[in-house]
């Protein structure tokens, strides 16, 4: 009797153990960044078991018969890269502004559906979407994870947060009989009883962080780009109830006054920042706020404010101003030692170019080191998700990504993307 039960749990081990092997995915990588340390290291292979990484082992041993090996022995290895400011479910054109009349919640989804595919096999492996329409997001993410559309893992805000007339009022600029007066569910809140309804209302329809439009916008059809839209107590109310649901405020931001308040009240990210001087950039270093900066957008607002007709006068106006000025606040808020994460604001740029984000800011005087670190382990940080996400490391979720050259000595190398591992899962891998 002893004896069979023996031979029983044996053979259930065995077969446990075969079972394992089965799912053991190696990746051979020429070379391999290690991010943390700033340098690029010789050949290593990769054990991927069950998404997450099993072991990094230096040159190229032999893999047994049965695990699946991925040959990138020509490509330069780096962890998943990651995108804190995008909107998968939209991507601007001049015909944005009528498409809110023109296209049904099922047409923005299924778009949304094909920008997170062209965001993944860009090399983003985590985004967090920073505003949306009809909870777009929230379904992308869920049809994410269960494996019916391709596309970056997503922490979504859902729809922003605004009050009336500000940057996320979505019926700015049209008749009022067409678009009524929208409220906490729509994302439009005047007092701290409003926050209150909105947050909650956003943790309800699944949202995993709260969006809020401190200041004016570019692409808002209104007046100011910078001008203050919140009362420091009604930010103070959204922040406070949002940690009840532990969920983090991003706040964009382009004027002073708005940026200032929304750091008092305990932010977690400032987005944009466009106008951050030398005292809100102290009270960010004091208080640990992060910065997002974009200067893709604003590259993008710049570059096409000088289409004649491409935007209305308006937006025009603001586009040609605040746009060109993102840059060189990115490069006085490195120099000064604010907290920076990797953040594109893409869907206003076309999805697919955020890699582009990182000659921005090696432009401006951050080391290709440094704004690795920011799609990475800063990136990872901002999430809380430091020690899952952010490095190729035993342990770590198998988020990994390849490109022809080194990336520390070329930040242009992360354009051309061959290959992207999400969660232990290839999506991409070519020549
Ligand atoms: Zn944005």
């Amino acid at each position: 009797m002893k004896t069979s039960i023996f031979w029983l749990v044996a053979l259930l081990v065995g077969m446990t153990s075969l079972q394992l092997k089965a799912d053991e995915t190696w990746v051979r990588c020429g070379s391999l960044v290690d991010v943390s340390g700033g340098q690029t290291l010789g050949a290593h292979t990769i054990v991927v078991n069950e998404g997450r990484i099993d072991e990094v082992r230096g040159g190229y041993p032999e893999a047994p018969d049965e695990v699946a090996v991925h040959d990138l022995s020509a490509l330069v290895c780096l962890p998943g890269l990651m995108d804190m400011h995008t909107h998968l479910s939209s991507e601007f054109s001049p015909q944005a502004y009528i498409q809110r009349f023109t296209l049904n919640e099922a047409d923005i989804a299924l778009r949304g559906a094909n920008f997170a595919r062209i965001t993944l096999e860009a090399g983003f492996t985590t985004v967090r979407d920073l505003g949306d329409s009809f909870n777009v997001s929230i379904a992308l993410r869920e049809a994410i994870n269960s494996g019916q559309v391709v596309g970056p893992r997503i922490f979504t805000s859902a729809k922003s947060l605004a009050t009336t007339g500000g940057h996320a009022d979505p019926t700015n600029g049209w008749r009022q009989d067409l678009m009524g007066d929208p409220g906490p569910r729509e994302g439009v809140i005047n007092s701290a009883e409003d926050a209150r309804q909105a947050v909650r209302q956003r943790y309800k329809d699944g949202a995993d962080l709260i969006k809020i439009t401190a200041t004016g916008g570019v692409l808002s059809v209104a007046r100011s780009g910078q001008n203050p839209q919140f009362l420091i107590e009604e930010i103070e109310e959204i922040v406070r109830i949002a940690r009840d649901y532990e969920m983090h405020v991003a706040a964009h931001a382009h004027g002073t006054e708005g940026m200032r308040r929304a750091i008092l009240a305990g932010v977690h990210s400032i987005e944009h920042g466009t106008y951050m001087d030398d005292e809100v950039l102290d009270l960010m270093v004091e208080r640990g706020t992060w910065y997002v900066p974009t200067i893709s957008a604003g590259r993008f607002v710049a570059d096409k404010a000088e289409i004649d007709g491409y935007f209305p006068p308006i937006v025009a106006a603001k586009a040609a101003e605040i746009g060109p000025l993102i840059q060189a606040t990115f490069g006085r808020a490195q120099a000064a030692g604010v907290r920076i994460a990797f953040g594109t604001d893409c869907g206003v740029c076309p999805h697919g170019s955020n890699a582009r984000e990182f000659e921005y800011m090696v432009e401006a005087g951050m080391s290709p080191a440094n704004a690795l670190r920011s799609a990475t382990l800063n990136s990872a940080e901002l999430l809380g998700l430091e020690d899952e996400l952010g490095r190729i490391q035993a342990g770590f979720i198998a988020d990994i990504i390849a490109v022809p050259g080194d990336p520390l000595e070329d930040v242009g190398q992360l354009s051309d993307v061959r290959f992207v591992m999400r969660d232990g899962a290839v999506y991409l891998h070519h020549e």
